[in-house]
């Protein structure tokens, strides 16, 4: 990584204020889902280890700027500090005089963590003023926020040009696997599309084709190419609007572009709908395309066992229902089971893979859905771009 690491930083007596991404699910007061907290451990663990005094900061939901009970920090100040082992001083404000009182008066234990910082206006707008006040309750600022990081917000951007700044360690580790992976993959490079929509991942494809050797496409996003190459579909899902896109594409890409051979089929994406499995110019015509076929899961496979780099983003199938959930095991075990260096991106395809046990088999899981595409598209973050390079980088 070429920005500044929070280990360039002398932090020791200092309030660093840290940009955590703590935006996870809770439901009747309880964190049903702590991965996020729990990714953040490490650089919070860090600072508490070098004699800094961690004042952490997160959006949790969508509070559309004003205070919302439903999407106080709480439940997450609860969790936190049940994994941390320390005390965690949860404020009920994110800036503000009352804040500062608190933050005078702190004892300097354990962590701060402030209130939910979408329950200001000033967030979203990267509003100035909001940022000042921020600013004003630290001395350095780290960002460990890659899932935010594709937004210019004030606790993203316009906190990190006020104070001194540096990218926290899991930052560091989804810029380094991420930059492992688009700047020099060991080869062969072989990247896994799935998921619902060509049109959000068209750019991705783009990006992917130039870099990657080989490039899967499974989920919902095969049948707009195969309508482009006048199959019949039947029902399953198609942007009519990208036809000539996915003509074109798969013009430019020639044999780098791996289509499904086999689907499966079924009237209704539905649990107990009745499937079978069709070759793919025999989708019947009131049918819908819902997962890939086992003999596209053994093309598939050859492709993976030859990797010695994977990026992986969207489910091959309907996974959330296990009629059509086998298409997306079989590429995730292939993945674990390749040997190569294996970066998964995407809610879905992250939350698919934890469903089969298989997260620590792979070599690195995003926290950034969109971040993370828009990273693999080539787009600079700005939560990124603002931070400082390394001395001599
Ligand atoms: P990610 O979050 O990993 O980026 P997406 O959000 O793009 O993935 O897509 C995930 C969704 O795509 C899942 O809800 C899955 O059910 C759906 N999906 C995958 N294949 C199909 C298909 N053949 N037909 C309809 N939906 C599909
Ligand atoms: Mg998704």
């Amino acid at each position: 990584m070429d920005k500044k690491s929070v280990r360039d930083l002398d932090v020791r007596g200092k309030r660093v204020l840290v940009r955590v991404d703590f935006n996870v699910p809770v439901k009747d007061g309880q964190v049903t889902d702590d991965t996020r907290i729990q990714r953040a451990l490490p650089t919070i663990r860090y600072l508490l280890s070098e004699g800094a005094r961690p004042i952490l900061i997160s959006h949790l939901g969508r509070p559309k700027g004003e205070r919302d009970p439903k999407y106080a920090m709480d439940p997450v100040a609860r969790r936190l500090g049940e994994l941390l082992d320390v005390p965690v001083l949860k404020l009920d404000d994110a800036v503000g005089p009352e804040a500062e009182e608190k933050l005078n008066s702190w004892d300097g234990q354990g962590v701060v963590l402030l209130e939910n910082s979408r329950f200001y206006p000033g967030e979203t707008k990267n509003d100035t003023e909001f940022s000042k006040q921020l600013a004003s309750l630290a001395d350095l600022y780290v960002d460990d926020a890659f899932g935010a990081a594709h937004r210019a917000h004030a606790t993203t951007v316009g906190v990190a040009e006020l104070l001194p700044s540096a990218a926290g360690l899991l930052m560091e580790e989804e810029i380094d696997y991420l930059d492992g992976v688009l700047k020099n993959p060991e080869r062969p490079f072989v990247a896994i599309l799935g998921g619902a929509k060509v049109s959000d991942k068209l750019g991705v494809i783009k990006s992917l084709l130039d870099k990657a050797d080989i490039l899967l496409i499974g989920g919902a996003m095969c049948f707009t190419f195969f309508k482009a190459q006048g199959y019949e579909i039947g029902n399953s899902l198609v942007e009519e609007d990208y036809l000539d896109e996915a003509k074109q594409l798969m013009q430019e890409a020639g044999d780098k572009l791996v289509l499904p051979v086999d689907v499966v089929v079924a009237e209704k994406m539905e649990e107990d709908a009745e499937s079978r499995t069709v070759p793919v110019d025999s989708i019947p015509a009131n049918q819908m395309g819902l997962d890939i076929g086992p003999e596209t899961v053994e093309l598939f496979r050859g492709h993976i066992t030859d990797a010695r780099t994977i990026f992986w983003n969207g489910p091959m199938g309907v996974f959330e229902i296990d009629a059509f959930a086998k298409g997306t095991e079989g590429v995730a075990k292939a993945v674990a089971e390749s040997g190569a260096t294996s970066v998964i991106g995407g809610g879905d395809s992250v939350a698919a893979v934890r469903k089969l046990g298989l997260e620590d088999r792979m070599s690195h899981i995003s926290t950034g859905g969109g971040a993370s595409l828009e990273y693999v598209e080539g787009k600079e973050l700005p939560g990124i771009a603002v931070l400082p390079n390394r001395e001599g980088a």
